[in-house]
């Protein structure tokens, strides 16, 4: 059974990303769960060495929660596309790394040319997943997954959105993630289904 959080109870986010920690912050407000970030209290990230989301997402919850002495959130997300064994995945941040820094176009363009390359048949089945660990100190942990299905077009359509967002088009919609509506990407999304199963479990025991 998961643990609750108690109103008032300190929730540390396991996160250097600030749009992260606001978009979390923001989404557990209904809580009133008191948010704090981990570099405010000068805590690093553990290097990410897990071979999975959810591996990855629990071990940077359990650092956080252990060196904090307090309940901490992590998430870890990606591109998982089929016909390339789900690669990019664990390293989609990774892939958009260039001697100048991080370049999503870049990314998208080693995406595309990984399936030319394979001369892997239309449609390019994809999937987005996004996990969530909540931590306490005691080195308990809950897991929660969400995933949106789609595929990959070509060319890239839309500016909205981040990431890979331009080539992925959700199943059964006409815009990619970069075309919508950020409402509406945000209802459906990977994040917005495992935020979904976090808040249903928490409520469960409250
Ligand atoms: P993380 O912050 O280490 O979990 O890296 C996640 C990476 O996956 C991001 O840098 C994006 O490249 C990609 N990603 C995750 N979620 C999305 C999304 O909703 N849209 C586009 N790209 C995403």
């Amino acid at each position: 059974m998961t643990r609750r959080l108690g109103k008032g109870e300190k929730l540390v986010i396991a996160s250097h990303n600030r749009g992260k920690i606001r978009e979390i912050a923001a989404l557990l407000a209904p809580w009133r769960v008191e948010v704090l970030a981990a570099p405010d209290l000068g805590i690093s990230d553990p290097e990410e060495t897990e071979t999975s989301f959810a591996g990855n997402a629990r071990l940077k919850a359990l650092h956080v929660a252990g060196v904090a002495e307090l309940p901490a959130l992590a998430d870890d997300s990606g591109l998982e596309v089929a016909a390339l064994d789900g690669q990019p995945g664990i390293y989609s941040a990774r892939w958009a790394e260039t001697g100048a820094g991080r370049d999503f176009r870049h990314a998208m363009a080693r995406v595309h040319g990984a399936l030319c390359e394979r001369e892997a048949p239309e449609p390019w089945r994809a999937r987005f997943v996004c996990a969530l660990a909540l931590a306490w100190p005691d080195g308990d942990c809950a897991l929660f997954e969400g995933e949106v299905k789609g595929r990959i077009v070509w060319p890239p359509r839309g500016d909205r959105g981040f990431g890979y967002d331009p080539i992925f088009l959700p199943d059964g919609e006409r815009e990619t993630f970069g075309e919508m509506d950020p409402a509406r990407k945000h209802a459906m999304s990977h994040r917005a289904v495992a935020f979904a199963r976090l808040k249903a479990a928490l409520l469960a025991d409250s």
